[in-house]
């Protein structure tokens, strides 16, 4: 009798403050190449989030429903590569934008090697429509009243909406 196939898992970690169009065209690559992903969210307090942990966790799970039970989405608050441990992930995957991504990714990537070199990073490229999409700039945008369509799911939109009227 074969031995079964070990389930593939990844992890994608990152701030999701909040997801966007991009972040999903990466999980969706991922989704082809791991059985399962992981959306793991950082508190990243030192980034001065938007929107709480379990507010980007909630638009997470909204947007990615569409996946199925291959996609979960957990916050965690400890080392990206000791939560990739804990869950038996073998590898994180990163997004890679512009060559403006690079030097901090490749950084990143190195030092968690370092510390648990059994992980291999993984960097997906998406499509050139979200190349120069980023949390950041859909938060500005949204204070400023711009169109959101086309970059980020509907109720990221709304959610954003909801708190530049609450915090003008
Ligand atoms: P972090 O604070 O860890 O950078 P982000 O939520 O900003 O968290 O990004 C998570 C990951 O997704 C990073 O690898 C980032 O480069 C990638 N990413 C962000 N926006 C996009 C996008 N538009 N297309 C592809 N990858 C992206």
């Amino acid at each position: 009798m074969q031995a079964a196939t070990p389930e593939r898992l990844a992890i994608y970690p990152g701030s999701f403050d909040p997801v966007t169009n991009g972040h999903l065209d990466i999980l969706d690559r991922a989704l082809h190449l791991f059985d399962r992903v992981i959306f793991a969210i950082a508190p990243n307090v030192g980034k001065h989030p938007l929107f709480t942990p379990e507010e980007r966790m909630d638009m997470a799970l909204a947007a990615s429903a569409h996946f199925g039970d291959r996609v979960t989405v957990e916050i965690f608050k400890c080392l990206t590569v000791d939560f990739a441990k804990q869950k038996g992930a073998t590898a994180i995957v990163r997004g890679l934008r512009a060559v403006a991504d690079f030097e901090f990714e490749f950084q990143l990537a190195l030092a968690n090697r370092r510390l648990a070199p059994e992980l291999e990073t993984i960097f997906l490229m998406p499509r050139g429509k979200y190349i120069f999409l980023s949390s950041s700039l859909m938060k500005e945008m949204a204070r400023l009243g711009g169109m959101l369509s086309d970059l980020v799911p509907s109720n990221v939109e709304q959610a954003l909406k909801d708190k530049f009227t609450q915090t003008p």
